[in-house]
């Protein structure tokens, strides 16, 4: 499998103008293609797209000053965004043409592994000009010092910026797959009140309650942002107050991460089930979806607060590739009526969420409502019963889609 280590970069004014100079133009050919093809012009493919660079060169002399592996990074790009398009249209999914990249955002550099040094702490990324080419070196190399240990035998490595000016460089490894492990399973219920609670084969309970400081963390956002917007805009206050808006609201960001990130440690390493069993998150999307009526307005707050808030989809992303790393299984299955359904005699009766506990009509059976989905998850795994969705899904179906993103 592919991961990625994200290491923090320490560069300096000179070498930073030089990377923003490089993004720039790199954006700038991206953006170009992108408006070209977006009125009818056909992609030729990467590689006839690549031998127009030239062509490319000689209208802005400024490419040049670029290295070229980045530029030809921006033809792969391009290429894995059309045919994503068209294997999205011709899915008969909504199509979602590539768009262009806007100004504030930073245009991920992509260089080759070989073309990068790495020495100790040094991180040294090649500029274009000088050397055989005809131009002189305008931009001299970057050096920029890493934070952590770069890991060894790296495939590619991709220089990002974030919100607050901040740069990473992401190095790509190559993993051995984990041995698989074997013996026992845990279904996960995934909730907004409680991050996730499992059964297991045995009856044990397992709740991982997640991230607890949203509510103090938007109360300092809200305050902070009343305070900015009180202010002149572009006046000194404003400009302070706005730098403290994003390193709070960073912190909040990171502090959340990093709750998911050890649910899905807990989960994938800790725990000595082999087999993991989560709801189908995409299934309940739907299933929201179908029950707009007249607290449509509230619902879809809940659904943000679900959604974005709280990173369920975060974690399941997270679930799949830690799982693969620590040779587990993990299977999605259809959560419909899981949270409804009686565990014990199968009755089913209607639960607002407000009600957190379950008290069955027809047994009597008085349980939470977390505990009682998961047994109704791991019950429905262990029977095959379906209604499945799409044949259960293997983390392993996932590793090609795990090993571009970053
Ligand atoms: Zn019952």
């Amino acid at each position: 499998m592919l991961l990625c280590t994200k290491i923090r970069l320490q560069v300096s004014a000179t070498d930073a103008a030089t990377l923003e100079f490089m993004q720039v133009k790199c954006r700038a050919l991206y953006n170009w293609w992108i408006m070209r093809l977006r009125d009818g012009e056909h992609w030729p493919g990467w590689a006839e797209a690549n031998a127009s660079l030239q062509a490319s060169k000689a209208h802005d002399p400024e490419l040049g000053f670029v290295y070229g592996k980045l530029l030809h990074e921006v033809y792969f790009r391009l290429d894995k965004a059309m045919t994503a398009f068209f294997r999205r249209a011709q899915a008969g999914e909504s199509p979602g043409f590539p768009r262009v990249r806007p100004r504030h955002a930073f245009f991920t550099l992509c260089y080759p592994a070989m073309y990068v040094k790495v020495e100790g702490d040094r991180l040294a990324l090649p500029t274009g000009g000088g050397g055989k080419t005809s131009l002189p070196k305008l931009y001299s190399n970057v050096v920029a010092q890493l934070t952590e240990s770069a890991p060894a035998n790296y495939r590619e490595v991709a220089i990002s910026r974030d919100a607050r000016g901040h740069y990473y460089a992401s190095f790509v490894t190559e993993q051995p797959n984990a041995v698989p492990r074997c013996g026992g399973v845990v279904a996960f219920d995934l909730g907004i009140k409680i991050l996730a609670t499992g059964v297991n084969e045995q009856g044990r309970v397992y709740t991982i309650g997640g991230f607890k400081g949203h509510h103090w963390y938007n109360h300092q956002l809200d305050k902070i942002r009343s305070k900015r917007d009180r202010c002149q805009k572009r006046s000194r206050r404003h400009v302070h107050l706005s730098q403290i808006y994003q390193r709070v609201s960073e912190r909040k960001r990171a502090k959340q991460r990093d709750c998911l990130h050890k649910a899905a440690h807990f989960i994938a390493h800790r725990l000595v089930e082999s087999t993991v069993v989560i709801g189908d998150l995409s299934q309940r999307q739907m299933v929201m979806k179908a029950h707009q009526d007249k607290y449509a307005q509230q619902r879809r707050q809940l659904h943000r607060a679900v959604f974005n808030e709280w990173g369920l989809y975060r974690l399941t992303q997270m679930l799949e590739y830690k799982c693969l790393r620590f040779g587990k299984e993990l299977y999605r299955i259809d959560e419909r009526y899981t949270s409804k359904d009686c565990s014990v005699c199968g009755h089913r009766q209607d639960m607002p969420l407000w009600k957190r506990t379950y008290r069955c009509g027809t047994c009597g059976l008085v349980i939470d409502r977390d505990v009682n989905s998961a047994i109704n998850i791991r019950q429905r795994f262990l029977a095959r019963l379906g209604p499945h969705t799409d044949s259960s899904v293997r983390c392993a179906a996932s590793q090609a889609q795990q090993s571009n993103s970053f």
